[in-house]
């Protein structure tokens, strides 16, 4: 399973994150999936191979600045297009991909399905849009519904999530692998170096509890309280 993302690459965002799956693909999966942010949010999305992805975009065009990519290795729900991710929320401006189990995702399902939330998988991994679906109707501002809703998870997660109108990935991981890729005016995001190694050699290793956005305008990592965490670059010293 493995989680890629792209910003600053323009219309070629698209084909680096199918480009990283590729690359993802020995970690095992079942399924794979696309999200790219632009005025709105477009997602494909299909059960099996990399190849059933390429198929299922063949026919339709899909664009926007920042891009997530996934590959799922089930464990809550069947491999079906469905539980594929990325997940939306309600009003389909809010995507996530997820690598790891919400341990507490049953009681949190409960409480936004009490409070009018329709989900349309089987997966933990869709109450997190429907979180920060939440907390942007209670009024905050991207980043700050983002970090609500990871403040609610309990368990192992990898996760990133983009916003319809924002070219920004927003990112955080507890116990699960989660590497920023840093170029001149592009940057990446992956659960694996190999992802994005034939576009940069510098990378950022998160630590738990941290977040990362990234937008084409840089990259930021920060602690729960939301303060920058000096990160060092370091350079990978194998090639592709
Ligand atoms: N628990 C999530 C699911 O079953 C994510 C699995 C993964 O790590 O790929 O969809």
């Amino acid at each position: 399973c493995g989680i890629i993302g792209c910003v600053g690459r323009e219309d070629e965002t698209l084909d680096v994150l199918v480009h990283g799956l590729s690359k993802l693909e020995y970690r095992g999966y079942d399924s794979a999936g696309v999200a790219l942010s632009g005025d709105r949010v477009d997602v494909c999305k299909k059960s099996g191979k990399i190849e059933d992805l390429r198929g299922a975009l063949e026919p339709r065009s899909i664009g926007g600045a920042a891009g997530i990519g996934h590959t799922r290795w089930s464990t809550h729900g069947p491999p079906t297009d469905a539980n594929a991710h990325p997940h939306l929320d309600c009003t389909g401006d809010v995507a996530v991909v997820h690598n790891g189990i919400i341990e507490n995702y049953q009681s949190l399902r409960d409480e936004l399905a009490t409070a009018g939330h329709t989900f349309k998988s089987d997966t933990d991994t869709e109450v997190v849009p429907h979180l920060v679906e939440d907390a942007l109707a209670d009024g905050a501002d991207n980043e700050g519904a983002v970090r609500e809703a990871i403040s609610r998870l309990d368990g192992s997660y990898a996760v990133a999530v983009v916003v319809s109108g924002d070219d920004t990935i927003y990112a955080a991981r507890n116990d699960s692998p989660l590497v920023l890729g840093i170029d001149d005016d592009s940057y990446y995001l992956a659960s694996d170096v190999p992802a994005f190694r034939d576009f940069t050699d510098r990378v950022v290793y998160l630590a738990d509890g941290e977040f990362a956005t990234l937008s084409a305008d840089g990259w930021r990592v920060s602690d729960v309280d939301g303060a920058t965490v000096d990160k060092d670059v370091d350079t990978v010293d194998w090639d592709p």
